[in-house]
């Protein structure tokens, strides 16, 4: 039975990052490359948005600053998060999107994927555009069978034992 047809994630390559809060903030070990090849990354001010995934919510900034020359303090919603607005250099806020659908504004069938990619193989990487959001969001679908640009899309969540604690804890399938 297919992973679409169960609604469950698909089953990925790699183990899930392990991840620790430090004063509040998601360090996570990648141990792709065996225990010498283990690094530590910092999500810092972005914490929330990987927090949020696996939680199955979907955060994005936006910069309300009044004096900002491009947001003029009614910004659009970032995605993935900015920490800061890259145009006045103020912190932007949190912004929840309720239940996330757009549709593939760009896609790649990815049939061999590099050193350490953690989806199997064939998969379609997509670009999504989001109502609401002024980027356009790179991402993967689950499924298989011939999508189009323009097809609608929802999002979906690797949450509880599914979650990596990494960008891949957002996916996409066919709305
Ligand atoms: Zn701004």
């Amino acid at each position: 039975m297919s992973d679409v047809m169960t609604g469950q994630p698909m089953a990925l390559k790699g183990k899930p990052a392990v991840v620790r809060e430090v004063a509040g903030v998601w360090v996570i070990e990648v141990p792709r490359f065996g225990p010498e090849g283990t690094h530590y990354h910092s999500y810092g001010q972005l914490t929330p948005y990987f927090k949020g995934l696996t939680e199955g919510r979907l955060l994005a900034t936006r910069c309300v600053n009044p004096r900002c020359p491009i947001a003029k303090g009614a910004g659009e919603l970032w995605l993935p998060p900015r920490a800061d607005c890259p145009d006045c250099h103020q912190p932007m806020v949190w912004a929840e999107i309720e239940q996330p659908s757009g549709y593939i504004y760009s896609y790649t069938l990815v049939e061999r994927g590099g050193t350490g990619l953690e989806i199997p193989c064939p998969y379609y990487q997509i670009d999504v555009k989001i109502e609401g959001v002024c980027t356009i969001v790179k991402s993967y679908l689950q499924g298989s069978g011939p999508i189009r640009i323009g097809d609608r899309v929802k999002a979906a969540f690797r949450t509880g034992p599914h979650a990596t604690h990494t960008a891949l804890d957002l996916y996409w399938v066919r709305a």
